[in-house]
């Protein structure tokens, strides 16, 4: 079937490293074919784009049914493991359709934020008590559907999850997490397929959750595929000590010993490190996935992000447990958290924040060729008013500076994914009621 072409004139745009002004974006089906700039009239015919278009925005660390927690989660005080506790309990309550229905309405948000693709870290594979359902990537399928039909595009990081601890079984909220042991994870993951919208990786849980024996098994299923490898790693300084206790090393030397890290891996929130793992990932070029409102939310601390990008690791930005979803604050965060740290300012520029919200997302999510504007990569495209409330003032030129530092998610006017428009004016184009969609799926879920 021939590609209708379509030409995009954004008033500004975010091309090479800069805020380009004038920029005809001709597109042929999914892909961008060419990137003119200084073209002050939009050429007859072409969508204007008003305000500043950005390449899409990758949300590298997702656990859709977390949002079920938003507001429930704040009541109270406690720590990240009480916090668990309430997450199991929405945990408990997801089938297949339920699943669907919320994570449809997740991602509908992930849109209308300026989202166009979503790592989504899963675990929760089986039914209540661990058997499986008569498909047993039901829920995996469920995620990769809702995606669809929320417009953007996944990397379904399907997870081996096999303990509770070192040497411990998992627990009875868990045992929907396990498949028994990596290989039998390996021949569920495996049949997963991958489509248009939708790719494919690994994930090792933690190092809690896969015994030290059996990580390198699913490094090596995602090295077969040149797949993503995604890991939580030393979020908690108690996963820090157990692991010291139970092998003698950190978590990240244990996951270099069994050949877990590499430039295809990430490394999930990577807060409570030392010098030796800083230089392990580093060197390795593994990603880091900063998730910053959720390491706030959990009381995890600051990560030691400009250390692990000076020893040689991108940075990528996960929402995570969705406390917010947002991903120009996640990119302030990383920036602002280590100037509470340092008393310094700049650690990170803009366009530093810009490059781990878009190129190195999506890299570490296996889209290498997109979350660029230039001709050849994928037709993604996120634009940002530069006269609302939030973001009028600065001029054009400090677009980068205005949109990480300043904007939120409710300034995304206009996103397209793969060519298709999803976000008009703010609208979602598929998902016409995204609150109440979220209200409706959250209620069923939830005790008041
Ligand atoms: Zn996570």
């Amino acid at each position: 079937m021939p590609v209708t072409p379509v030409t995009y004139h954004a008033e500004h745009a975010w091309t090479g490293g800069t805020v380009a002004s004038g920029v005809v974006i001709e597109t042929a089906g999914e892909r961008i074919t060419a990137v003119r700039t200084g073209v002050a009239v939009p050429p007859p015919g072409a969508e204007v784009l008003r305000g500043l278009t950005l390449p899409g925005l990758a949300n590298a660390h997702s656990h859709a049914f977390h949002r079920a927690l938003r507001g429930i989660a704040q009541r109270g005080s406690g720590t990240f493991w009480t916090w668990r506790d309430s997450m199991y309990d929405v945990a408990g309550r997801l089938d297949p359709d339920t699943y669907l229905e919320l994570a449809r309405a997740v991602y509908a948000e992930m849109a209308l934020a300026g989202i166009t693709c979503v790592g989504e870290f899963h675990y929760l594979h089986h039914a209540p008590g661990g058997t499986p359902y008569a498909d047993p990537n039901a829920m995996g399928e469920a995620l990769i559907e809702a995606a669809a039909q929320a417009g953007i595009r996944i990397t379904l990081l399907d997870a081996c999850y096999l303990s509770s601890g070192f040497g411990a079984p998992p627990e009875r909220h868990q045992l929907r997490f396990t498949d028994g042991d990596a290989d039998a994870w390996a021949v569920r993951a495996s049949a997963l397929k991958e489509r248009g919208h939708a790719r494919i990786g690994a994930a090792v849980h933690s190092v809690r959750a896969v015994p030290a024996g059996q990580i390198a098994a699913v490094a090596r299923w995602a090295a077969d595929r040149e797949a993503p490898l995604h890991a939580h790693l030393s979020e908690q300084p108690a996963e820090n000590q157990a692991c010291l206790a139970a092998h003698g090393r950190t978590p990240a030397r244990l996951l270099a010993d069994h050949g877990a890290l590499g430039p295809r891996t990430s490394a999930v929130h990577a807060t409570h490190l030392t010098g030796e793992d800083i230089g392990l990932l580093g060197d390795s070029r593994t990603t880091i996935c900063m998730c910053p409102t959720t390491e706030r939310d959990l009381a995890d601390g600051i990560g030691p992000a400009s250390g692990l990008a000076r020893a040689g690791s991108p940075i990528s930005l996960g929402s995570d447990s969705h406390a917010v979803v947002d991903l120009f604050e996640e990119a302030r965060a990383v920036e602002l958290d280590e100037r509470l740290r340092t008393l310094r300012r700049g650690h990170w520029s803009a366009a530093a924040l810009l490059r781990a919200a878009t190129e190195d997302g999506h890299a570490s999510l296996g889209w290498p060729e997109a979350g660029r504007i230039e001709a050849g990569a994928p037709a993604d495209l996120t634009t940002v008013a530069l006269d609302s409330v939030r973001t009028a003032g600065p001029p054009p030129s400090l677009g980068a500076e205005t949109a990480v530092f300043a904007a939120t998610a409710a300034d995304v006017r206009h996103v397209v994914v793969g060519g298709r428009p999803v976000v008009r004016d703010g609208v979602h184009l598929l998902v016409r009621d995204v609150p109440g969609a979220l209200s409706r799926t959250i209620a069923r879920l939830t005790r008041p």
